[in-house]
């Protein structure tokens, strides 16, 4: 007989192999098997600058590259919290520094974690606002600001820092594990007795909780409304799980098997967004 899972453990490294390979299932199920999520292509300017982050196990220092207006990059987008003073931006004095190199020691905790985990995903690319924009030239603000909602669009990824409320908080934190493992005889009446072993672990914190409710201070901030609505794949780092969102499904690190359907489209998600907007307005 067939147990149905109801859970799967949560392990205490957000970046392990088991963990990432989640998320890159995840994702890789939205790209090739959800219609709704694919729908229209990808529409509407890219970012003028990336960030390079160079690939996995390489030393490679992460530098800002300028994208080619005809070319398709696919990219990690940042969504996050600035919380006041953000310790490392491109003005028009590191411009031309940040094309050669950032070394990673200069990067916000924030950031450095956007960059260990663009990498862990095996992708190369990643948009951080603070270093993709020029701060403090004026021209290149209005001009990026502009596309914003499109760079978050065509975005493959969007990394949503729930938790942290400023840029040098991170979001890989270490997670509880919490389980137990234990025996349970399945049936006293079957001989040999059959024996299953299974995970115990408290409940976890719901999606109300940890993304829209107060242990998500990502949520109520003014300018992140349209990173919420135009990404097509949020994943949430919550304190102790992740969330995947995209326009088809909503699903929970701790329980992916009971992924909450969102067949009737981005109204589910708008229809979320909105009531909790209300409640801020
Ligand atoms: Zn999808």
């Amino acid at each position: 007989m067939k147990m149905p899972l109801l859970g799967m453990p949560i392990f205490e490294n957000p970046i392990s192999k088991r963990t990432v390979g989640r998320a890159k299932q995840w994702l890789q199920e939205c790209c090739n098997t959800h219609v709704l999520c694919n729908q229209g292509g990808k529409q509407g300017k890219m970012p003028t600058r990336l960030i390079d982050v160079g690939k996995r196990g390489e030393p490679e220092v992460p530098r800002l590259i300028e994208t080619a207006t005809a070319e398709h990059y696919d990219y990690i987008a940042l969504s996050h919290c600035w919380g006041g003073h953000v310790a490392l931006t491109t003005t028009p004095e590191t411009f031309e520094q940040h094309k050669e190199a950032i070394p990673l020691e200069d990067f916000p905790l924030t950031f450095r974690d956007a960059v260990d985990f663009t990498r862990k995903m095996d992708m190369k690319y990643l948009w951080i606002d603070s270093l993709c924009i020029i701060q403090g030239d004026k021209s290149d603000w209005e001009r990026e600001a502009a596309i914003m909602g499109e760079i978050f669009k065509n975005s493959t990824l969007t990394i949503s820092t729930t938790t942290a409320n400023n840029s040098t908080k991170g979001f890989l934190h270490p997670r509880t594990p919490r389980f137990q493992p234990i025996k349970v005889i399945h049936s006293k009446n079957t001989n040999p007795l059959f024996i299953r072993d299974i995970l115990l672990r408290p409940w976890l914190k719901s999606w109300s909780q940890s993304v829209e409710g107060p242990d998500g201070p990502l949520s109520s901030r003014g300018w992140i409304l349209q990173e919420r609505l135009l990404p097509p794949r949020p994943l949430h780092f919550g304190h102790e799980q992740m969330f995947w969102e995209c326009r088809t499904a909503l699903i929970l690190e701790g329980h992916p098997y009971n992924p909450v359907s969102l067949e009737d489209g981005g109204s589910s998600i708008q229809s979320r967004f909105i009531g909790r907007w209300r409640s801020i307005f």
